[in-house]
């Protein structure tokens, strides 16, 4: 049955061509077409009419080939929706037969001709008659007899001789592609990618430019710019006597164009089709607002172009493709904006494994702080110090981190750990240092006392072998890949502000140190959003003055180690408002997990018994006496602070001694109360820190200002926001601990089980990574809403792990939120998301 109209349409400027019928390519096609552009003469079948050719309903194949004139030689390629959803592969060469091709060999040579009639034959084997490819495995290289035994080849599997019919084969290469389209694999494939589920194929017949025969003859792909770092520079790939993509085949004596110094150059080759194609690929980025890799074919000098796709780009030439658009008023800064995923722009802010370097992957764990680095693993902080001393790089590897091991992460280059989750302490710590992490990497065998880790592939490493932690994907690789380096360069500058200047979410960050503060300023933080002030403490001097602490039980001897401490902490919150002048700075009163303080083996005890010139039975009685069974949900936070409050008190006091001591820009500290779960602690602490602040102004006769709130922790302090915000200038949620209690969830056992949870479908992602915005995201809003009924004007943020990701940006924005704060490293992360949420 033949269809007089099923939607066959010759691509001219006028005609009614979209995307959403008739697929990209062809869409594409037309704007080359409408710029003039120098393309081979092309039909659309929109995906209505491909619907239909897979069904047996074939358009008027005589017509169609007719319009390509008296040696019809066309090709067929696809067009979806969006490229990535796959699709049948290009058929090139149809429409040559005996006939055709004696026609061909006066226009372009016997040689070429023959070869052209050789390749349709043995593609329309393979890919329309489905025959084995092995049947042309003896085939001489080229030539007339070649093309014979081939033909006899064809007829010897089907019976039937090879098509001569232009008509008839375009017919069966159509049918075949969009049955091809209806497969499940195909189906299933791009569906993985997004697709829906009747998502259609769109085809498109276009006369063939040969690209071989007498004269300049082949073709390439051309662009303007770097893949790689989307600088300027002309490159590609040109074959001398090809056709299709066969420049780009691995092992192809193809030139490389332009500026790639890899080979000679296409330009001197053919210098005026070189400069027709940059002419065109500058045209196109102008009129397609985008920066294109160029299809081409040179057939007799003359240049035609098949077709122009997006150039393939790291995260890195995104930004600057993008930003360069925008400078050059092709595009509005507003639209570069929009253009950059967020994430992507970890990879300009770490080093990456570079995408080309072979990956000799030996496991996979929790990718939780991102960038890439390699070194010779260390077992313990120690190692990890005197590899710096000595100048080389080391990875660390632990069961887990705690206090003692932050000298040697700071140390190292990379840290690996056995167990935890997104938000357990190596992960907090090295997304803080920017310093590449991977935990809860349990395929791993960690021998700690052999020194050894054993790969799931049964390969053992030793301390010394070289390792590679990525920590953007949560591989450990084998050996030093290549790396890339990080590019924070005026492009990435420039995205940034413009991103700022729609934004209307604030943006701080979590910063502990003066380092860190530092970097958040670099990064472009409005201010510190969570000073975790425990995180001060974990120097070895600071670490015994700590413990010293947490060990008094006479309040003699606790105020003698807090008289120790209180020097410590004012010049730390001194450097601190110095570093951040004119800017907010919260700083969380101690919420010291005890467990992470005190010692864990043998070792541990005996330089703390030396420390406290105790013996170490007494230590040891002690530390066994300060255990607890679950010592996230213990004497953390605020219980530590109602319990012997001269902790908070002597906190409070540094915090204000250090503002009036700060010249220049007044400094509005803000004190945050962690792990809050009733009003009463609220009222109890807010009167001890008024009493201070009150000592402070009276001693110094300088006016102490300061901001006092909670963080939002536990779902009791959500539900009770209300009786909370009274006593409150802020709520910040801390949605690590949050999602902790919410769930019922360790945050620090939780990667055991994690990556099974969601491959299940039971979580649809971590909680600690995507803010579950069903069950805390409801709290959240529950303590929103009932703290700003209470206190209207109330500040409200988020401070947790979640604070980066671009989902809970948006889901803070939606609920009136004042700002999100996250570690140093993620701020422009948050700055763009934010950005891109207000436009
Ligand atoms: C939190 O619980 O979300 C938080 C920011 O505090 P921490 O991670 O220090 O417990
Ligand atoms: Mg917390």
């Amino acid at each position: 049955m033949q269809h007089v109209n099923p939607d066959v349409t010759p691509i001219t400027p006028e005609a009614n061509i979209s995307g959403a019928t008739h697929g990209g390519r062809a869409k594409c096609l037309q704007r080359l077409i409408r710029m003039d552009l120098p393309v081979p003469d092309t039909v659309a079948l929109s995906f209505g009419a491909v619907n239909r050719i897979a069904s047996g309903d074939m358009p008027d194949l005589k017509s169609l080939v007719a319009r390509f004139g008296e040696c019809p030689v066309m090709c067929v390629r696809p067009s979806s929706a969006d490229p990535d959803w796959g699709g049948p592969g290009a058929m090139l060469n149809i429409g040559l037969s005996d006939a055709t091709c004696a026609v061909l060999s006066d226009k372009i040579g016997e040689a070429a001709a023959t070869s052209l009639y050789l390749r349709f034959v043995q593609s329309y084997a393979i890919h329309v008659a489905r025959l084995d490819p092995d049947m042309f495995d003896d085939l001489p290289d080229a030539g007339t007899e070649a093309l014979a035994q081939a033909l006899r080849a064809y007829e010897r599997e089907t019976e039937e001789p090879f098509p001569q019919d232009p008509a008839l084969q375009l017919g069966e290469v159509l049918r075949s592609m969009a049955r091809a389209w209806g497969g499940t694999t195909a189906r299933l494939l791009r569906e993985s990618k997004g697709a829906p589920a009747d998502a259609g194929l769109g085809l498109v017949v276009q006369r063939m430019a040969f690209g071989l025969g007498r004269g300049v003859c082949g073709s390439g792909v051309l662009q303007l710019v770097n893949s790689q770092t989307g600088l300027p520079l002309v490159t590609g790939r040109y074959l001398s006597q090809s056709q299709g993509r066969e420049a780009l085949e691995p092992g192809a004596e193809a030139l490389f164009l332009g500026a790639d110094p890899r080979g000679p150059s296409l330009e001197d080759a053919a210098p005026e089709a070189f400069a027709d194609l940059i002419a065109s690929a500058e045209r196109m980025r102008v009129r397609l607002r985008e920066e294109m890799q160029v299809e081409f074919t040179l057939q007799n000098g003359a240049v035609h172009i098949l077709d122009g796709v997006p150039v393939v780009r790291s995260g890195r030439a995104a930004v600057r493709i993008a930003v360069e658009l925008a400078r050059t008023g092709i595009i509005p800064r507003e639209e570069a904006v929009l253009r950059i995923p967020p994430r992507s722009l970890n990879e300009l802010l770490h080093r990456q494994v570079d995408p080309k370097a072979a990956r000799d992957v030996l496991a996979i764990g929790v990718a939780a702080s991102p960038g890439a680095a390699s070194g010779a693993i260390v077992f313990t902080a120690a190692a990890a110090q005197a590899s710096a001393a000595r100048g080389e790089a080391c990875i660390l590897v632990r069961r887990e981190t705690s206090p003692e091991d932050v000298r040697g992460v700071h140390a190292a280059s990379a840290v690996l750990t056995e167990r935890g989750g997104l938000t357990s302490h190596a992960a907090v710590i090295g997304r803080g240092l920017g310093l590449p992490c991977v935990v809860g990497a349990s395929d791993i065998g960690f021998m700690l006392h052999s020194k050894e880790l054993r790969m799931p592939d049964g390969r053992v490493f030793r301390e010394g072998d070289i390792l590679t932690v990525d920590g953007s994907t949560g591989s450990v690789l084998a050996g030093c890949p290549s790396m890339v380096e990080p590019a924070m360069d005026d492009a990435f500058l420039a995205l940034m502000d413009w991103a700022d200047a729609s934004r209307e979410i604030g943006i701080r960050a979590n910063a502990d140190t003066p380092a860190d503060a530092r970097l958040a300023r670099k990064f472009g933080a409005e201010g510190i959003g969570l000073c975790r002030t425990e995180h001060m403490f974990f120097d070895a001097e600071r670490l015994t003055a700590m413990r010293e602490m947490i060990f008094a039980n006479t309040a003699e001897d606790r105020r003698a180690a807090l008289d120790l401490i209180l020097p410590m902490q004012r010049a730390d919150f001194q450097e601190l408002f110095e570093i951040m002048v004119g800017l907010p700075v919260c700083i969380r009163l101690f919420d010291p997990p005890l467990h992470e303080f005190l010692p864990t083996d043998r070792v541990g005890l005996r330089d703390l018994a030396e420390a406290l010139d105790l013996p170490l039975s007494d230590v040891t009685r002690r530390v066994e006496a300060l255990a607890e069974y679950n010592p996230m949900l213990g004497m953390r936070g605020v219980r530590l602070g109602i319990t012997v409050p001269e902790i908070y008190e002597m906190q409070a006091r540094a915090i204000f001694e250090a503002a009036v001591s700060v010249t220049g820009e007044a400094v509005v500290p803000e004190i945050m109360i962690p792990l809050v779960s009733a009003r009463r602690e609220v009222e109890l602490v807010k009167t001890r820190v008024e009493a201070v602040a009150a000592a402070v102004q009276m001693e110094t006769g300088r006016t102490v200002n300061y901001r006092l709130g909670v963080m939002v922790e536990t779902p009791r302090a959500a539900l009770r926001a209300g009786e909370i915000a009274p006593y409150s200038d802020f709520l910040s949620f801390g949605t690590n601990d949050l999602t902790q209690m919410t769930y019922g969830l360790s945050r620090d056992d939780a990667g055991r089980f994690m990556s099974a949870y969601v491959k299940a479908g039971v979580y649809p992602e971590d909680p600690f990574h995507t803010l579950d915005i069903d069950g805390v995201g409801e709290l959240l809003e529950i303590g929103a809403a009932r703290g700003r009924e209470a206190r209207p004007g109330l500040t409200l943020s988020l401070c947790g792990e979640h604070g980066g990701n671009p989902e809970s940006i948006a889901f803070c924005s939606e609920a009136g939120f004042d700002y999100v704060s996250c570690s140093s490293f993620r701020v422009p992360v948050a700055r763009l998301a934010a950005g891109q949420i207000a436009l």
